[in-house]
């Protein structure tokens, strides 16, 4: 990009990059971050093209805020303490407004889970983001996807099933009151990563996955990873009210099973192990392999690009 375009970037990203285990930001040829002793670094990097992850029509705010939590999801997932992240940003041009925009989004999730973006590149083409986080985690510990073991119990944070109902509701495929709307649209474009509940799930419990590809797939990767099986209840899966709302509640619990890019996380407890806050229990592992919710529904495999 000419040196002009340049420093329009410069000047939107360059103020993101304070944190405390940052020791040097943006503007030289690499980030220094700083790892605590007796500390080792989680990494994981996530790709958003316009078109294919979000409607082209997406707020610029929401675009910059959501692909950054997508990523961070990574480290929530894994327990990680965030210390950083780097932005490679393709650009069908240099619109100043938009890049304002977009760089509010980033700033609001940089604040959100203090995680500074210390670097970064800028190329020219068609709109896509990608944001590669860097987390701490001490040495001996990390929820991973294997872990799982039988009579351990299923949980999930949050609500399931409000992204998908909401590209549906941009579809016009359904039409919810419009506080729900709202609700929904807020949920696909501002997802918010459990950080928070990742670290405290660290040394409790067995297994953890974040929830981008939907309940049924990600949790076929904890019982792949695990070698068990995760016999999840749809009876006891958490739906908004705005899904609870549903005149279908096949609909509704079709969307809490297979729905992606809710961003909450799927975790197992050894027995006796008190969910946090805002957690509920929706299965159990068993011995086995696979997923088993009791209905005739594909596993989905998630999104698949090719
Ligand atoms: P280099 O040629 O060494 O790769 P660049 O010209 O690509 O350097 O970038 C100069 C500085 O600006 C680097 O510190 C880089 O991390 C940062 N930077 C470039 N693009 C972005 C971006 N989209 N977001 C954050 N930082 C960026
Ligand atoms: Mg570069």
């Amino acid at each position: 990009m000419p040196v002009s375009e340049f420093t329009l970037i410069y000047r939107f990203f360059s103020a993101l990059g304070r944190g405390e285990a940052v020791d040097l930001s943006v503007g030289d040829d690499c980030a220094i971050l700083r790892l605590d002793a007796g500390e080792r670094l989680a990494t994981s990097v996530d790709t958003m093209v316009e078109g294919v992850h979000f409607p082209a029509d997406t707020f610029p705010e929401d675009i910059g805020y959501r692909a950054v939590s997508a990523a961070a999801s990574d480290l929530a997932a894994m327990g990680a303490r965030p210390l950083g992240m780097t932005l490679a940003l393709t650009l069908p041009a240099a619109d100043e407004l938009w890049l304002h925009a977009f760089s509010q989004g980033i700033a609001a999730a940089v604040a959100e889970y203090q995680l500074p973006l210390v670097g970064g590149d800028t190329t020219r083409g068609p709109l896509t983001i990608t944001v590669q986080v860097l987390g701490a985690l001490p040495m001996d510990r990390a929820l991973l996807r294997g872990g799982a073991q039988a009579g351990d119990g299923v949980y999930v944070s949050g609500s399931l099933g409000d992204a998908a109902a909401a590209l549906a509701v941009l579809d016009g495929e359904w039409l919810p009151p419009p506080d729900q709307v709202e609700y929904l649209l807020d949920r696909f474009n501002r997802p918010h990563a459990r950080i928070a509940l990742g670290r405290e799930l660290l040394g409790l419990a067995s297994a953890a996955i974040d929830i981008s590809d939907g309940l049924l797939a990600d949790a076929g990767h904890i019982a792949a990873a695990s070698g068990a099986r995760l016999r999840i209840e749809p009876a006891l899966l958490p739906l908004s009210p705005a899904l609870r709302g549903h005149t279908s509640p096949e609909q509704a619990r079709q969307w809490a099973l297979t729905g992606g890019d809710d961003y909450e996380l799927c975790f197992c407890l050894p027995p006796g192990v008190e969910p946090p806050a805002g957690c509920t229990l929706v299965g159990r592992v068993e011995p086995g392999s696979g997923v088993d919710c009791g209905l005739d529904m594909p596993a989905a495999a998630g999104y698949q690009h090719f």
